[in-house]
């Protein structure tokens, strides 16, 4: 039965915010959720969840850390760029060139960070290689908004996870090898403040850097010239954004830090995947498993 009025036109509820759409819509227009993509996510499917989860962890969560390191490498090496490619780029430029693509590296980071936590969060209703792949950047904008508004947050109930005392007693039951019982218990730890740590990285500047990161990704609307007023400081570019501009620090230890973030961002992502896969190994990952854990991740944000 349509949703709305039309007769000709096949309506139906949109997966994600389940108000109507029709069936040529490429994109939700109410919460601008992909519709083509699949018809609805699947549910949960533990094996091959865990299998992807593994695979993530083991080999696709690296890409951003290691193109980061090769850019950085090349910008040491700039300075002895082949004469053939000169003709384009003059070393110094070449340098601001691929300092701006660590920026997007790093950005992008941020971003998979979120998809990851949000992927583990709804794993219970929606596959995590599903939505991790179909997540979009503004429900990881929202989610990073909601646990910077949300005070009294604990990494269970954001994530769905059971408490570190009735894990730990089951591992030990168990039998689990000391590497991963340590997994758990440092990542129980951490994680909370190392999600807040991100959200506030990505939603720096009020969204300024995500939308600087856009730019780049796209146009590349950058300039480093002295036309503006007042001149550009030798040391920065700016990134041209609607009616903004962003200004982006190109020296030596800006490439430094951000190099410095995407790793510990690296880590903390590799860390939140050891405790998820330590967690399946003693049947805690997915619910039904630990019934009795007072854990709700949808309402944990309602709780201010
Ligand atoms: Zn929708």
């Amino acid at each position: 039965m349509p949703l709305n009025g039309t007769d000709t036109e096949v309506t139906k509820g949109c997966w994600k915010c389940a108000k109507a759409v029709e069936a040529s819509w490429a994109f939700c227009c109410h919460c601008g959720a992909k519709l083509q993509t699949q018809e609805s996510p699947p549910t949960s499917e533990r094996k091959t969840d865990i299998a992807f989860l593994y695979d993530v962890y083991s080999y696709a969560w690296y890409n951003r850390y290691d193109t980061a390191i090769s850019l950085y490498d090349s910008v040491i090496e700039a300075t002895r760029l082949n004469a053939r490619y000169r003709i384009f780029s003059e070393p110094s430029r070449f340098q601001r060139i691929l300092v701006a693509k660590i920026f997007s590296e790093y950005m992008a980071l941020l971003e998979a960070f979120g998809m990851l936590c949000l992927s583990i969060q709804n794993r219970d209703s929606v596959s995590i290689r599903w939505s991790y792949i179909n997540t979009q950047p503004s429900d990881v904008t929202q989610f990073y908004q909601r646990v910077k508004a949300t005070k009294h947050l604990t990494f269970e109930r954001l994530l769905n996870f059971p408490r570190m005392e009735v894990v730990l007693s089951a591992a030990e039951s168990i039998g689990l090898c000391e590497e991963d019982k340590i997994s758990i218990r440092e990542g129980y730890k951490k994680i909370l403040e190392n999600i807040r740590l991100v959200a506030d990285q990505y939603l720096n500047k009020r969204g300024l850097l995500v939308r600087n990161y856009n730019k780049l990704k796209h146009g590349f609307p950058v300039i480093e010239v002295q036309w503006v007023v007042p001149p550009l400081d030798l040391d920065k570019i700016a990134i041209y954004s609607f009616d903004e501009v962003g200004y982006l620090s190109v020296k030596q230890e800006d490439a430094n830090r951000q190099i410095g973030n995407i790793e510990s961002i690296t880590l903390m992502g590799g860390e939140l995947m050891a405790v998820c896969l330590a967690l399946d190994k003693i049947n805690m990952l997915f619910a039904g498993s630990f019934a009795n854990q007072e854990t709700a991740a949808i309402d944990c944000f309602n709780e201010q």
